[in-house]
């Protein structure tokens, strides 16, 4: 016996897969982050491949076989075709993706992450954004979703004497955040942190409060995600 499911899902990427099937990989609602095959998808004017689209969120139902979760049936939600309209609308989609393919390993529900993603991708459908704006918008989620993740970094005082720092250190992601200069060792992958307050980016919970210039929290943001993806350490 099969047993049949049903979730919400919203489409991180696609694959195509023999002749006309697809694989699928979804963040729902109930389930975290799953692969969904999509059987013949590609056949013709399939209902599958009309709502089952990347970037969109679908109610859909799928059957736990042997090898594949193999979907039965899906109706769209919302396409966010507006966003996709858009090149720098969807070139977050993509980079928002990216992130959830990278960091969120295994499957492991998470409603909370389910709803935060849902939302974003909510709003980058609605807001009027400017090109710059595109780029907070990258920032502030990254650090809001490492946050939601575990990632988030101890920035009161040194990791390691727990002395206050004043201004300079590094970020130390081993250990778990930021390190004074006096007992920092010296590790390929810490960053040197100009400011200790540059890592009150990952605090703050509205983008109203967020700096407006992404030059610094973009800076922060590449080595940080470089640090935890080439990292085994942080590897979930
Ligand atoms: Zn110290």
């Amino acid at each position: 016996m099969f047993t049949h499911h049903y979730t919400e899902a919203v489409i991180l990427s696609e694959l195509i897969k023999g002749e006309a099937d697809k694989v699928f990989t979804v963040y729902t609602r109930d389930f975290g982050k799953i692969n969904l095959l999509g059987r013949s998808i590609r056949k013709g004017k399939s209902k599958l491949g009309m709502n089952f689209q990347l970037f969109s969120h679908v109610r859909t139902g799928f059957i736990e076989g042997r090898g594949y979760k193999t979907i039965t049936d899906v109706s769209g939600v919302s396409s966010f075709k507006k966003a996709k309209r858009n090149l720098g609308k969807l070139s977050l989609f993509y980079r928002i993706s990216e992130l959830f393919l990278t960091f969120i390993k295994g499957e492991e529900k998470d409603e909370k992450v389910f709803i935060f993603l849902l939302s974003a991708f909510e709003e980058i459908d609605k807001a009027d954004f400017s090109v710059k704006e595109i780029e907070l918008f990258y920032c502030f989620f990254s650090f809001q979703l490492m946050r939601f993740l575990g990632y988030e970094p101890h920035i009161q005082s040194c990791a390691v004497c727990k002395k206050k720092i004043e201004k300079d250190c590094f970020f130390d992601l081993e250990e778990g955040g930021a390190v004074c200069c006096f007992c920092f060792k010296k590790k390929p992958f810490s960053v040197y942190l100009k400011d200790i307050r540059i890592l009150s980016f990952f605090l703050h919970l509205d983008i109203k409060d967020f700096p407006q210039d992404a030059k610094a929290p973009d800076y922060l943001l590449s080595e940080f995600l470089f640090f935890v993806s080439e990292n085994p350490y942080f590897k979930k």
